[in-house]
């Protein structure tokens, strides 16, 4: 449920309404939408909270969502949310690349992917310093000494950069060196990492399940959310289907469907939703065609030696070509790159 507050309402009108809320053992969460405050209601509430609401001061609607997500929902923030990283916009007109190898593996190999990432036109830079692998005997990643040389290649690239958390006793680390915080596929339901990710101020990515639903997914920001970080990328991976030709299936229709629903930026990973590089560049087209806000893409110099996700790893100057081919498909809808 959403209470919206008339322009006119004071800051004594919003109180008054925020100590009801809580009078009523529910939660509030209040924010401004184009100078009208917006005070959303969480927690469990039946039919007849609403009238709780509709007559006191500066109450101009009482709005019910029917959505088990509410902090999530278009209904409850109309406008696109933009997440800014310095000139970095994630959510605006701008299309984000966000690229870099699928591990962080060495020092060297780190930075000369960043700066062969950036000259192909990333803005972001990508790369795993914790690695969910599917056999305990793969590579398991670097963990701190691979947060270390992100942030390294940050300094000298000036590229925000993104890796992936996974368990909620890391998050105060990975949150000290990464500027967005990736929480994979294989994590989208685990709700104390959710929870962890709320309760720190950095940008959360969100990889939707490989098995979960759109609505699954949203919940899981909602969870994130509920703790006061607001900024989630939402990410559509690929799910599992009956397809054995592709690692997974990439779900386009999920860019619209998530754009119907809420309000935040939707990224794509055309990589782990083939798993074959010379697909990536289609999938990566048809995202943008799609309305994606951004791609995240896994390249490596040298595909075959990496140490992990080498087959969907595209080179260089494969990014570089990508990247040229997304901006026309991007400048046509009216975007830019
Ligand atoms: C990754 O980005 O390297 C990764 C492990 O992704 P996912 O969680 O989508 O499998
Ligand atoms: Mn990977």
């Amino acid at each position: 449920m959403i209470i919206k507050m008339k322009s006119a309402a004071t800051r004594a009108d919003v109180e008054y309404v925020v100590a009801r809320v809580h009078s009523l053992g529910l939660k509030s969460h209040v924010s401004e939408d184009g100078g009208q405050v917006l005070i959303g209601i969480l927690g469990s509430f039946d039919d007849a909270t609403p009238s709780a609401f509709t007559g006191l001061r500066g109450v101009e609607r009482v709005l019910p969502t029917k959505r088990a997500y509410r902090l999530a929902s278009r209904e409850y923030r109309p406008e696109p949310t933009e997440i800014r990283l310095g000139d970095v916009v994630i959510g605006g007109d701008q299309v984000v690349i966000m690229s870099g190898p699928c591990s962080v593996e060495s020092r060297d190999l780190l930075i000369e992917a960043a700066i062969l990432a950036q000259k192909a036109g990333a803005t972001v830079l990508r790369g795993g310093a914790f690695k969910p692998r599917t056999s305990p005997y793969s590579f398991q990643g670097m963990a701190e000494d691979g947060l270390k040389i992100l942030a390294e290649a940050r300094d000298i690239t000036g590229m925000p950069v993104i890796t992936e958390v996974m368990s909620s006793e890391t998050v105060p680390l990975v949150s000290e060196y990464a500027d967005i915080l990736q929480i994979g596929t294989r994590n989208m339901q685990n709700f104390h990492l959710l929870f962890a990710a709320g309760r720190q101020p950095k940008p959360v990515l969100l990889k939707r399940g490989m098995m979960s639903t759109i609505e699954e997914l949203l919940l899981s920001a909602e969870y994130i959310m509920s703790q006061g970080n607001t900024n989630v990328i939402l990410c559509e991976r690929g799910i599992r289907t009956f397809e054995t030709a592709t690692r997974n299936t990439l779900d386009l229709n999920a860019i619209p469907v998530l754009k119907e629903l809420s309000h935040l930026p939707v990224v794509v990973d055309p990589s782990h939703a083939t798993g074959r590089r010379s697909l990536v560049p289609a999938m990566a087209r048809a995202a943008i065609a799609s309305g994606a806000d951004g791609l995240l893409i896994e390249m490596h110099q040298n595909p075959e030696q990496a140490l992990s996700d080498g087959d969907q790893s595209v080179t260089p100057d494969q990014l570089s070509n990508l990247v040229e081919e997304c901006r026309r498909v991007s400048v046509a809808i009216g975007r830019t790159l």
